[in-house]
């Protein structure tokens, strides 16, 4: 096998870039894989090798072949200047605020912000001194109204966690930008296949690894790419500050994983979309909030900035007690209840945005339910959930 130069990879299509990106079997004893690579010492040949700390990897925390790996498959998804990885997507969020907001700083958040973020930035940020604002998630280009002389960035997330808004992103990067105002993005729903984050002028894009680049609900990591070489050295020096690593086996796992992200979006897309248009047509089912159905009203700017979907969507049931939606949720033999999704199995869960909300208030009338569909056979998954619709009409 001849080894491409980087520009002949640089032309492939990014299916091809995702089974060849960060390997190299002259690294690896010839073994297809990298290896794993455990370890915080890393020795010197001499002391003037040392004293300079001429080495490739120089000590534990700053990297491994296997961390490079995955940050060279990770980087070629998202085609910006560079990607840091870290022990959780909660982190990949939480950090970039380290790293580029300072004391007096004012931070727009959307209020369809991942639970566990908002929590970061209701808690911590104040502590440092930086203040939080939350907005519509759909406010577009009406961000500019929020703007103060000291908002220094922009937090964004589409479609939003749970409420699946999608948010105008070129009209929100053409605001921020304007007044030197970063915007960073919680890209987990689309993936970087399915929105390409930073050719929309999105600066920091974030990335919960822990569900459909590992895709197996067996690791929990997060990436974090910068769309210039500035920003990129900006975040590596938080990073190389803070001291965040990641295990060895974490990082070989995720990258065994983007090796068949591809071909499982492929599948999951499609059966989440059927999914949801079953449920959209069950007199059960109030609203189905799902981006890739015409009827959603975030449809519009998913259809024109977006070129896929995941299999994660929320549903409104029609008013119903709690009662009956645990009838319906605790029989079902195919969907786990539980956080986290992106893996090749079905889940649920009930959830009240209302508790937390701050800046909108969303319109439910019924109880709200987030499904995420695995690789399980349609028919079987429909006719769960077709006899916990029976349980749920029986307990009403
Ligand atoms: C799950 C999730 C995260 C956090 O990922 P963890 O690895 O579970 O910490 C961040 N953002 C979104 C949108 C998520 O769904």
């Amino acid at each position: 096998m001849k080894k491409l130069s980087k520009p002949e990879f640089a032309r492939l299509r990014e299916k091809t870039r995702l089974v060849l990106a960060g390997r190299d079997s002259s690294d690896s004893y010839g073994f297809v894989n990298p290896p794993i690579v455990r370890g915080s010492t890393v020795v010197y040949p001499t002391t003037e090798d040392f004293l300079v700390r001429k080495a490739r990897y120089s000590y534990g925390t700053s990297g491994s072949p296997t961390i490079d790996a995955l940050l060279a498959a990770a980087g070629t998804m998202e085609g910006g200047a560079g990607v840091l990885a870290c022990s959780s997507g909660l982190l990949a969020c939480t950090l970039p605020t380290l790293a580029f907001l300072r004391a007096g700083d004012h931070f727009l958040v959307t209020d369809s912000v991942y639970h566990p973020m908002r929590n970061f930035c209701d808690r911590m940020l104040p502590r440092y001194g930086v203040e939080v604002t939350y907005y519509d998630p759909l406010i577009g280009e009406g961000i500019a109204e929020l703007f103060k002389p000291n908002t220094r960035a922009v937090w964004t997330e589409s479609p939003g966690s749970q409420t699946l808004e999608v948010q105008d992103i070129p009209a929100i990067v053409a605001a921020a930008h304007a007044r030197d105002i970063m915007v960073m993005m919680d890209n987990t729903w689309a993936t970087p296949l399915h929105f390409d984050a930073h050719k929309f002028g999105i600066d920091v894009s974030v990335q919960a690894g822990t569900k459909y680049y590992a895709g197996h609900s067996d690791v929990l990591i997060g990436t974090v790419s910068a769309r210039t070489p500035e920003l990129y050295a900006q975040l590596k020096l938080s990073w190389d500050a803070l001291g965040v690593i990641i295990a060895a086996e974490d990082a070989y796992l995720t990258l065994r994983g983007i090796r068949t992200m591809a071909v499982r979006l492929k599948e999951q897309m499609p059966a989440g979309i059927e999914m949801a248009n079953w449920l959209a047509a069950r007199p059960e089912v109030a609203r189905v909030i799902h981006p890739a159905l015409p009827a959603d009203p975030g449809h519009a700017i998913w259809k024109r900035d977006f070129t896929g979907a995941c299999s994660l969507f929320s549903i409104e049931l029609q008013p119903v007690t709690m009662k009956a939606v645990a009838a319906m949720l605790d029989g079902l033999t195919l969907f786990g209840m539980g956080a986290s999704w992106g893996g090749y199995e079905s889940l649920v869960l009930p959830f009240d945005c209302k508790r937390y909300r701050t800046a909108t208030t969303p319109g439910f009338q019924g109880p709200t339910i987030r499904l995420h569909i695995g690789l399980e056979d349609l028919e079987d998954l429909k006719a769960d959930l077709d006899a916990g619709f029976a349980r749920l009409r029986a307990a009403r």
